[in-house]
């Protein structure tokens, strides 16, 4: 059986490389999810958070973090309204996520902030070859600065359980993501190198902003768009294998995995 992509993006392809089976499960079969994950319930409202903040700073206000607090909580009632959470008690992870932003809104220095919460849709291709693949890449890049000296940094916001290292930056599939569609949108010229950041708020016993940067040059999209043409082949033509492992622990679509009912 044949099944159609409609797009392509860097959670999507993420999905697929840790277990296809859950991706057909998530986005070809749209199975409902089973329960919330409370981290990524965190995750969210301290997005939206950090959002409001950077669009009331475009606007040449700083928000207070009692208004910032209020946007976390209601987008934490937002995502957990009638839905199933994975944990008993919810009010840790609440708090931690509380605790995340007021972190944030005592050490972030926001610099000549250019865009927030940019959505993009640009054609997957080979740049030398010409090809096209046929299905789109979708994103959207959470911020877009220009540092003191003009440079254009583009940022991931992300809550983290560890510090990722260097190696882990260099292969983070998002910022590849972001750094192909910057070429493609000419945020950056397509011969430069872009430069990425992640914004982590560290979820540790003392919770902790930092920023960690990197590069990616044009020689990361050719790479990323084969990884991509490989996904899509590998989707359409219907392969999709269980991959088990530490994954199906927080698997939200597991129930209905053919490893369980089999
Ligand atoms: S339970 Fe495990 S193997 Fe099954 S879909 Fe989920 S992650 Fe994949």
């Amino acid at each position: 059986m044949d099944y159609e992509l409609p797009y392509l993006s860097a959670s999507r392809i993420k999905c697929y490389l840790s277990c296809p089976q859950k991706f057909k499960l998530q986005y070809v079969l749209k199975t409902p999810w089973a329960f919330q994950p409370s981290a990524m319930v965190l995750g969210i409202a301290v997005h939206e958070a950090i959002e409001v903040y950077y669009k009331t700073w475009m606007d040449g206000r700083r928000l207070s973090l009692s208004d910032m607090h209020d946007v976390f909580e209601e987008s934490w009632r937002t995502e957990t309204d009638g839905k199933r959470l994975d944990v008993d008690d919810p009010e840790p992870a609440k708090n931690m996520g509380k605790d995340l932003v007021a972190t944030f809104h005592d050490q972030v220095r926001p610099q000549n902030v250019m865009a927030i919460e940019y959505d993009f849709r640009v054609p997957l291709l080979f740049k030398d070859s010409g090809e096209v693949l046929g299905v789109d890449l979708v994103g959207r890049i959470d911020l877009i600065e220009a540092d003191n000296a003009g440079n254009i940094v583009i940022a991931d916001s992300k809550t983290m359980a560890r510090r990722p290292s260097e190696q882990d930056l260099a292969i983070d599939l998002q910022l590849s993501a972001y750094a192909y569609a910057a070429r493609q949108l000419g945020i950056v010229h397509a011969d430069e190198t872009v430069l990425l950041r992640i914004d982590a708020l560290m979820k540790t016993k003392t919770p902790a902003f930092i920023q960690l940067f990197t590069t990616r040059t044009p020689d990361s999209d050719t790479q990323f768009v084969r990884l991509a043409a490989d996904i899509i082949h590998a989707v359409v033509s219907g392969a999709f294998p269980a991959n088990p492992g530490w994954q199906c622990g927080g698997c939200v679509v597991g129930d209905t995995c053919y490893l369980k009912n089999s």
